[in-house]
């Protein structure tokens, strides 16, 4: 019989990834009846994930869950292991080995490919690395983006692409008291971009922008946002999804898309951001460099909310010196963990992680956060996620200590010893806090919420 899990004795969990989803994982075990310590291991030293790297700076409210998850770290069962890779400095197994289970919350760190010709030419980046750079992301620190070029094209209509335009379109005045990395301020103070153009596969009633985020340009000092009027003419099945209750939110966006088209053009604005629709991009141009994408121009088919974009046959040439691919984000394997390359989660049932073609339970394996469901979803939708896997984790626990050998798990005990061993530098939450108010005091001095460290010696070199 496996000893009770008691306060001397409690269910040792390591969460991997230091997101959203692991802060609400370690939260629903942590207020939770069964006595837990929840280790909480990142690659980083900085916790908070996408809250840190990937929300825009200019949008502040969204960062304030921070708040949220600097009081989850403040339990006394919550232990946060900063700059520590899982698949490098641990593997899997030794997690299993350690903790009666481990909760997988490590995102989608890489992005869907378009899968046509040009895609990599020099000036075709993804979206994810523009974020990334302008957020401070110590991995995408020294990417470099052409600015010099007149016009910008964005593929894809989703919130990614919304940010990405908005940060090329804002004037450094406008970001400038933001937390914005001062390399990528300093290299968009030069920026030559007038035209940013943000391109749908689909019609102006499937884009997937949330209404907030795209009503935003209509108040973008230094760019007009703009569509032709006869791009926003609608087939029959999408008058019907903005009509439809479900249609909510395309409908709102429809609206303000119209106000794009309606907006007085006399108002001249230093750049313009122009959406435009039905449009698949077929394959990059240039010589040593992106010089223009050749766009197929589609039509939709399919019952209402079920339309996808077919080509017509039709092409046109858009010049443009700077593309960022924004189609979506995946996830990546990890050694030791079954990983589902068609849709690049890790599968699962509720969020205990599955394997092999009958999709058998793995013992002690569990997954939450975009990893366990596909990158969608806003911040909060990650904590219902969370919720769902750790009911489905606390359901298991009695089985989890009666297979566990030996009964009481060392968790970090061992854990920090094989890091010590390793020599591997790893960071506590009160290390993180002393970076934290490093970065803090830094952007102070030019009226920024923070200035970051933007590599990951300068944020070990900030503490002793
Ligand atoms: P997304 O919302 O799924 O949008 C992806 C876009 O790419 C869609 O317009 C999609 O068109 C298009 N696309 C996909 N494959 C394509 C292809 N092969 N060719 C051309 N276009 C293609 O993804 P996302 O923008 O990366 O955002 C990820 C999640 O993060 C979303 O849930 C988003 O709301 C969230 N997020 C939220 C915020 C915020 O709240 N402020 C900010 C950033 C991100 P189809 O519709 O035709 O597939």
């Amino acid at each position: 019989m496996a000893a009770p899990t008691t306060e001397k004795n409690p269910l040792q969990v390591a969460v991997v990834g230091a997101g959203p989803s692991g802060f609400y994982a370690a939260e629903a075990l942590i207020k939770s009846d069964c006595p837990v310590q929840v280790d909480v291991i990142e690659r980083l030293p900085a916790p908070y994930g996408l809250v840190r790297n990937g929300v825009a700076p200019d949008h502040p409210k969204l960062k304030q869950a921070i708040g949220v998850y600097d009081k989850i770290a403040h339990n006394p069962e919550f232990r946060y292991i900063g700059n520590v890779t899982v698949g490098r400095d641990l593997d899997a197994e030794e997690l299993r080995q350690t903790h009666h289970a481990v909760i997988y919350t490590c995102g989608a760190e890489t992005d869907r490919k378009l899968g046509i010709p040009g895609e990599h030419l020099p000036g075709s980046h993804t979206a994810t690395e523009l974020v990334g750079w302008y957020n401070g992301h110590p991995d995408y620190r020294d990417r470099v983006f052409d600015f010099s070029h007149e016009t910008a094209v964005i593929i894809g209509q989703g919130n990614v692409a919304a940010d990405a335009a908005r940060i090329l379109a804002k004037s450094v005045d406008e970001l400038k008291n933001t937390d914005i990395a001062e390399h990528a301020l300093a290299a968009l103070a030069e920026s030559r971009i007038r035209e940013i153009h943000v391109v749908g596969r689909r019609g102006p009633a499937q884009v997937k922008f949330t209404s907030k985020e795209l009503r935003e340009f209509l108040a973008i000092e230094n760019c007009s946002a703009r569509v032709a009027a006869e791009e926003l003419a609608l087939n029959p099945q999408s008058q019907s999804e903005i009509e439809d209750k479900a249609g909510a939110m395309g409908k709102k966006n429809y609206a303000i898309l119209r106000q794009f088209a309606d907006a007085d053009a006399g108002v001249a604005k230093p750049r313009t951001c122009r959406f435009t629709f039905l449009k698949s991009p077929l394959r990059l141009e240039g010589g040593a460099r992106l010089a223009r994408v050749v766009l197929e121009h589609n039509r939709l088919e399919g019952e209402p909310f079920r339309q996808s974009a077919r080509a017509t046959g039709a092409t046109s040439a858009l010049a443009c010196g700077l593309l960022f691919r924004s189609i979506g984000y995946r996830g990546v394997p990890i050694a030791g963990v079954p990983f589902d390359d068609r849709s690049g989660t890790f599968p699962n049932r509720a969020g205990r992680v599955t394997e092999g073609k009958d999709g058998g339970v793995v013992p002690g394996v569990y997954t939450a956060g975009w990893i366990k469901r596909g990158p969608s979803g806003i911040i909060g939708t990650n904590r219902a996620c969370a919720v769902e896997t750790v009911k489905a984790l606390l359901e298991d626990a009695a089985a989890l200590r009666a297979h566990a050998k030996p009964h009481a798990k060392p968790g970090a005990a061992r854990l920090l010893e094989i890091l010590d061993e390793r020599g591997v530098e790893h960071v506590d939450y009160a290390r993180w806090k002393e970076i934290d108010a490093a970065e803090i005091a830094r952007g102070a001095l030019k009226q920024k919420p923070r200035e970051k460290f933007t590599r990951v010696g300068e944020m070990l070199a900030a503490t002793h």
